[in-house]
């Protein structure tokens, strides 16, 4: 069986070269599916819980959320870094309080201190879903990511990976020694 929870992200991008309106920029509210898989866990009846898929998927994609999106090559990257140092923002501010812990992939790039994340290719929907996927595909086990933006949107399905053992108690996967990290439960 397979449970899902949705993110709701605000994010800016334009793409680069593109011939259209879009090579503007602008805004968009994103919303993200992950529907993770495995058999339902005797005790808590449950595949996952979703407020755990929520927590261990925010602190990734909060790094997302009111940021700008730009291609590595985007000649804007190095004109907005330089308004944001001649502001003293580009370090942080103590109002910059949603931060997840800045992360790099083959595709992207978070520097969550001045909330742009720099990708590799044009941030598109589907761009959105293999970023998400190399972010999180061994944290949870994913079948499925849907991300809309507007009316727009994409969808992939993955083969999840084996079943993992988790806590009768919470419902979370158990550590390496049969040790639930939650609750203290022990096997
Ligand atoms: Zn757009
Ligand atoms: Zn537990």
């Amino acid at each position: 069986m397979r449970s899902f929870t949705t993110f709701e992200i605000q994010y800016a991008h334009r793409f680069l070269g593109f011939q259209g309106e879009a090579q503007y920029l602008h805004g968009h509210t994103g919303v993200l599916t992950l529907e993770v898989e495995d058999t339902i866990n005797t005790g808590v009846n449950m595949v996952y819980p979703c407020n755990e898929i929520k927590k261990i998927a925010w602190e990734v994609i909060q790094n997302f959320d009111h940021a700008l999106i730009l291609r590595d090559d985007d000649p804007l990257l190095p004109a907005i870094l330089s308004v944001y140092e001649e502001q003293g923002i580009r370090g942080g501010t103590t109002t910059n309080k949603q931060r997840g812990p800045a992360f790099k992939t083959e595709l992207a790039a978070a520097y969550p201190e001045s909330r742009i994340v720099v990708t590799r290719e044009t941030m598109t929907v589907e761009g959105m879903i293999r970023i998400v996927y190399e972010l999180l595909k061994d944290k949870l086990n994913i079948a499925k990511i849907t991300f809309t933006s507007g009316v727009n949107g994409s969808v992939e399905e993955y083969i999840p990976g084996a079943e993992k053992e988790r806590c009768p108690l919470c419902g979370i996967e158990l550590d390496e020694n049969g040790v639930c990290s939650k609750c203290g439960y022990r096997k």
